[in-house]
């Protein structure tokens, strides 16, 4: 009786090192309706985390008549798991495809869970996907630890091709873009007004530019403004009905184009354009430090070799 009371404390206390860990790691996934038959689950303005687990994404769906699209994955297996879960708390149809934005894994991650459907994204994303999934992978278990637990990257099987479908009575049209990525998809549902912008647009939350291309990014800005839609639900931040994420990522993009061409042009080196103050409206924005930093990183030398270009050869 003794032995077995001792060997019960053990066995609870090994189980206790393991349990709680995965019982606590709950991205606490609610789907919020922003349209009809359209629910967005909105991440947290934030970076990659312990603490958040990489929940710092918006994904969602869309409920048709023929099943449910999904657009985007979010950042781990345990994420995709629960993502379905929570779809299937709003509705019993199975789900028809998965339609990635582009390759940055916290919005492919959770491709991993829909093995059983047709999960796609344009050749460029899925390229990026093959070609960088390992490194972002490392990345990201360095810094969301548990969360990332069991999951590797899945790169999406099937070629979105751009153009309209029509799906359980809604019109979705795909918009092939670039300018965050060589290749960013957008979701536009003609149906219920609903336009998905990926990372294209940023909402109170300072763009990520690691791939980017600024030029082609302000290009795409004006292709989505001019769209018909009446809901924008931007990569990154809360939802919204007007061009606010647009012009927010416009005025943070044109000033990081201008700041580090300046600054290529008088000859700062990145210790000194780090020194940089940022203006208010700048500063305002969540993460502008941060990611004007890390801008620096992606961006800079490419700025400093254009203006290297530009002197004239003797
Ligand atoms: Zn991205």
């Amino acid at each position: 009786m003794r032995r077995t009371g001792l060997l019960r404390v053990a066995l609870l206390f090994a189980l206790g090192v393991a349990f709680p860990i995965e019982a606590a790691l709950d991205y606490m996934l609610k789907p919020r309706k922003v349209a009809a038959d359209t629910y967005v689950f909105v991440g947290l303005a934030e970076d990659f985390t312990r603490a958040n687990g990489g929940n710092i994404v918006n994904t969602g769906f869309i409920v048709t008549a023929d099943g449910v699209v999904v657009i985007d994955t979010g950042s781990s297996r345990l994420y995709g798991e629960q993502m379905r879960r929570a779809i299937a708390g709003v509705t019993d149809k199975p789900i028809r495809m998965v339609l990635v934005t582009h390759h940055h894994p916290d919005h492919y991650f959770g491709n991993q869970v829909f093995g059983d459907v047709t999960v796609m994204a344009l050749p460029g994303s899925i390229g990026g996907m093959k070609q960088e999934g390992g490194a972002f992978a490392d990345n990201l278990y360095r810094m969301a630890g548990d969360w990332m637990s069991g999951t590797e990257p899945v790169a999406a099987r099937d070629e979105a091709k751009p153009g309209r479908m029509s799906i359980g009575g809604h019109d979705i049209e795909l918009i092939a873009l670039k300018g965050h990525t060589q290749a960013d998809l957008v979701v536009f549902d003609r149906t219920s007004g609903v336009l998905f912008a990926g990372d294209l647009v940023f909402w109170q939350r300072a763009a990520t530019t690691p791939h980017a291309s600024v030029a082609d990014w302000l290009a795409a800005l004006e292709q989505i403004k001019a769209l018909k839609w009446t809901t924008l639900v931007p990569g990154h931040g809360e939802p919204h009905g007007d061009a606010r994420g647009i012009e927010q990522t416009r005025r943070y993009l044109t000033w990081l184009d201008a700041t580090l061409r300046k600054a290529a042009s008088d000859g700062l080196d990145m210790p000194e354009l780090l020194r940089t103050r940022l203006p208010d409206d700048i500063a305002a924005i969540p993460l502008a430090r941060q990611e004007f930093e890390r801008s620096i990183a992606h961006l800079y030398r490419g700025f400093e070799q254009d203006e290297f270009d530009k002197r004239p050869t003797k």
